[in-house]
């Protein structure tokens, strides 16, 4: 197993302890209410946890990626909602922080390291999912310098109630993927609103809606990279927010093997508890090795980045591919061995199943990870 760095091991721990007292008595309710938990990540923003994708430079406190990926390991472990703000949030810092000039790097991220604002990321148009090359949001450049941006994106997360969007606009029609720019657009912008929040089957408080814009005017100095860059930013951006989504899949696969552990040794039927069952124990066993090896992936993508590799898409799309899939059959299979009370809302369990499968679409599908993956080898 990957031995930790005794500063990593530390910043495990008091992630750890922060998770313990802030999110998970939380974590429960929040599925239950569908609220949007600005509580939890202002204690988060305040304990310095969203500065730690961020560089110092611009008032953030980044170490190495790893560290980062420890933290949504650990964060992932109590609550999919909350994990997923927080990859929303990365994404939206890593786009200003990759192709932002320094004047943009020095004004726009240190609210986001500071948790001022939470940030967020818009794509996903109704006709443009997947082949995210066919988004029609449109961007006139007036004469005055100004553009004015109009579109509709669908499937957000954090819509409404983040801050400040890194919204994917297509400047040039006649040019696909090499056509499509980066605005920044604060919440508060007139002309940008937001539809419908959807009605999630897990990560229930994600506010995952619409996010609007009619002609909404924004200055010239909101474009974020060049013109027609922003397809290039947006990749470079996931290879660093898919791993970190592996990691807050790997935290959730955890948690559901723990609750099998403990569930497979109470639990008792025949005279026995289910643990004595040689089929229970190879469900534990395929678990932990899936956890280990998924979890391995993860610190295999850290490594790449940590070590100076500028594009690692190949390891990084493999981290979450794994880990997500993991996931959701490590969580099926705890349901299982908790029986007919794992489908039951009163055991945490059937909530880690319903999260787990968003990890598996959302953030580059995993079937456009596959092809991702074997482009790579081809
Ligand atoms: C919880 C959640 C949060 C989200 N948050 C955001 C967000 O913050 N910002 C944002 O922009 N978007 C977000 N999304 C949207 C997400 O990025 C899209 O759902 C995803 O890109 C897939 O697009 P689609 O849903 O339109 O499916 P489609 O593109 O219609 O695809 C349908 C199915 O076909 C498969 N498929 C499509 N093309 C191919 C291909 N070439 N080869 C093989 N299979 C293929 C897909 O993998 C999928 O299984 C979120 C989604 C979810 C569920």
């Amino acid at each position: 197993m990957y031995i930790l760095s005794d500063a990593h091991r530390e910043l495990r721990d008091h992630t750890r302890f922060l998770v313990e007292t802030y999110i998970e008595p939380r974590a429960n309710e929040i599925d239950r209410s569908g609220e949007y938990p600005h509580d939890v990540i202002k204690a988060l923003a305040q304990e310095g946890i969203l500065a730690l994708p961020i560089p110092k430079e611009y008032g953030g406190d980044y170490r190495d990626i790893l560290s980062w990926f420890i933290v949504m390991e650990e964060v992932g472990r109590a609550c999919g909602t909350t994990a997923n703000i927080l990859a929303s949030h990365s994404l939206c810092a890593y786009v200003i922080e990759i192709s932002g000039t320094e004047e943009q790097k020095h004004r726009f991220l240190p609210d986001l390291a500071s948790g001022k604002m939470i940030g967020a990321m818009a794509m996903t148009e109704l006709n443009a999912g997947t082949d995210s090359g066919a988004i029609e949001s449109s961007g006139i450049h007036r004469e005055d310098g100004k553009w004015v941006l109009n579109g509709r994106k669908v499937m957000i997360a954090s819509a409404g109630e983040a801050d400040r969007y890194i919204i994917m606009i297509k400047t040039d029609p006649s040019k696909g993927t090499r056509g499509i720019s980066a605005f920044l657009v604060d919440k508060g912008t007139p002309g940008l609103s937001f539809g419908a929040r959807y009605e999630t089957t897990g990560l229930r408080g994600l506010s995952v809606g619409e996010v609007v814009l009619e002609n909404c005017v924004v200055p010239g100095d909101r474009l974020i990279g060049a013109e027609g860059g922003g397809f290039k930013t947006i990749m470079k951006s996931l290879d660093r927010t898919r791993p970190a989504v592996g990691a807050m899949a790997v935290g959730l696969a955890q948690k559901a093997m723990e609750l099998a552990i403990v569930r497979a040794k109470e639990r008792q039927q025949f005279g026995l508890p289910l643990a004595d069952q040689q089929m229970v124990q190879a469900k534990l066993a395929d678990m932990a090795c899936q956890v280990d090896a998924a979890r391995l992936l993860v610190y295999h993508a850290a490594a790449q980045r940590d070590s100076g590799v500028e594009r690692f898409t190949r390891e990084s799309a493999q981290a979450k591919l794994f880990a997500s899939d993991a996931a959701i059959s490590i969580a099926s299979e705890a349901l299982q061995i908790f029986g007919g009370w794992g489908y039951m809302r009163q055991y945490p369990v059937e909530r880690l199943w319903r999260d787990a499968r968003a990890l598996q679409l959302a953030d580059g599908s995993n079937e456009i990870l596959r092809v991702v993956i074997a482009r790579s080898l081809l």
